[in-house]
């Protein structure tokens, strides 16, 4: 049996990147995948590819700045699997810009999704996850939750806040059945990088002991264990998939 038999995950942002690598690993290991991200036709391919190797998932339309789709999408979730069991928090964007150079709409957007998009996600799932009685939530932080660097205000503020809103979660539902864990990738190939140049990429890989940037499926790993019941008494954890980054 798989290491998710039985569980049923709602994933935003399962339509590329991390959250794809996630869907894809989770359905593999025999839960029921819910993918809600903005993305329609990149989220049907997720789930196209899903049912070709034998699993089971489904789309569903997510922009998690808003509550109405939030509600909508787990509602959408409960009519197709009757239950949730596990909420990933995975949608997120990334822009440059220092204290200097970052405009109040690009912080405000980037709190919005980052930010404000897993406090509600959190929110609206805790009904639906606390009826389950054995669930847990997988936020998705990253390395610039952790440290600072020059010219990503914004971003390092949004998941900052991710970082401890997982604390936080762990202690408000340890006692009622939720486990709440944290990734921090550090820098993985996805299509979030897209916009940096070949310089910032080669400063990064020699910034990095391993040498080298990560792949999808290197998050995906921690994400399956954290999801998993091997993981029953792991919670408020924070796991740092990066290389040695933050060693
Ligand atoms: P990605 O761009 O490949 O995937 C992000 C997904 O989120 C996309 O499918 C996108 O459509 C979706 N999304 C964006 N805005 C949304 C919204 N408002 N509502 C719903 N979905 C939305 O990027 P990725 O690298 O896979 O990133 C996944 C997560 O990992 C993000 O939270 C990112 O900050 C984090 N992260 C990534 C890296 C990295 O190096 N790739 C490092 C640290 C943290």
């Amino acid at each position: 049996a798989g290491r998710l038999e039985g569980k049923v995950a709602f994933i935003s942002g399962g339509a590329s990147g991390l959250g794809e690598a996630q869907a894809k690993l989770y359905a593999a290991e025999g839960a029921s995948v819910t993918i809600g991200d903005i993305q329609q036709d990149k989220g049907a391919q997720v789930v196209a590819a899903i049912e070709a190797a034998g699993g089971t998932a489904q789309f569903v339309e997510l922009d998690v700045s808003s509550p109405e789709s939030w509600a909508n999408a787990v509602a959408a979730n409960t009519s197709a699997y009757g239950k949730l069991t596990t909420l990933v928090n995975n949608a997120g964007i990334f822009h440059p810009g220092g204290i200097v150079d970052e405009t109040l709409e690009g912080w405000q957007k980037m709190i919005a999704i980052n930010q404000t998009g897993v406090f509600l996600g959190m929110k609206t799932a805790s009904a639906a996850l606390l009826a389950s009685g054995n669930a847990s939530i997988v936020n998705i932080s990253s390395l610039f939750g952790l440290i600072g660097s020059p010219g990503a205000i914004s971003y390092h503020a949004s998941k900052a806040a991710v970082r401890v809103m997982g604390k936080a979660g762990a202690l408000e539902f340890a006692k009622r059945g939720i486990r709440v864990n944290t990734i921090f990738p550090g820098q993985i190939k996805t299509p979030i990088l897209a916009d940096i140049t070949p310089e910032q990429d080669a400063a990064i890989k020699a910034a990095i002991p391993m040498g080298d940037t990560g792949d999808p499926i290197d998050i995906a790993y921690a994400s399956l264990y954290l999801a998993s019941d091997e993981a029953k008494y792991v919670s408020g954890a924070e796991i740092w998939v990066d290389g040695g980054w933050y060693a």
